[in-house]
């Protein structure tokens, strides 16, 4: 009973406002200071805020380790010979550099090319394949780059992280594209990943 009252109260004391703007008196300054700051719309949309429940989800950023010369550094599972990693190695997972992972909260949405992934076989000629693309969004000072990879943990239907973490699905950026708008600076980032392309793990 008393759960339940404070689930109650807690829904009750976010109100959804669609007209953030009220009044005349914008909440919001952006780089010019007159017009909606889109860095405040996205923290608002994404992790929530005085207009927004947040509705973003966590994700891993598996960020490449870097040595002086900005290059990716080996695992020691590599092989000199084949420049084959070994896919059970414990260090890197089979990604044949080290890497450091750290959860971020994201939103993610299928972009297809003519209606979606529901459609995405139909009227297709013989030897013609068509590619759909995840889109993740990020925090305008996210870190990411062409070495790193989104990945994908389980999570409950609620949002929640499920533990023992498990990892669903690996993307390659494919296209990192840092939106900017206010004079210029960035004010979310795009990051496009072939859906195709993604690995897809076995437990
Ligand atoms: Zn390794």
């Amino acid at each position: 009973m008393l759960l339940r009252s404070t689930l109650t109260s807690k829904q009750m004391a976010f109100k959804r406002s669609l007209y953030p703007n009220q009044g005349n008196r914008s909440r919001f300054s952006s780089g010019s200071g007159r017009e909606i700051d889109l860095r405040v719309e996205f923290d608002e949309i994404i992790f929530g805020g005085p207009t927004s429940i947040p509705h973003g989800k966590q994700v891993l950023i598996r960020r490449a380790r870097l040595d002086d010369n900005n290059r990716v550094v080996d695992c020691v599972c590599k092989s000199k010979l084949t420049k084959e990693a070994d896919m059970d190695c414990p260090y890197c997972l089979g990604e044949g550099h080290y890497w450091d992972e750290e959860l971020i909260i994201c939103y993610a949405r299928f972009v297809g090319a003519d209606g979606g992934l529901s459609t995405r076989v139909k009227k297709l000629f013989p030897g013609e394949i068509r590619v759909d693309t995840k889109i993740f969004y990020f925090k305008y000072d996210s870190a990411i780059s062409y070495k790193d990879k989104i990945i994908e943990v389980q999570l409950d239907t609620e949002g929640n992280l499920v533990v023992p973490y498990f990892r669903e699905s690996i993307y390659k950026p494919q296209t990192i594209n840092p939106y900017r708008s206010d004079y210029g600076r960035v004010e979310y980032i795009a990051v496009h990943c072939r859906e195709d392309d993604a690995i897809r793990l076995d437990r």
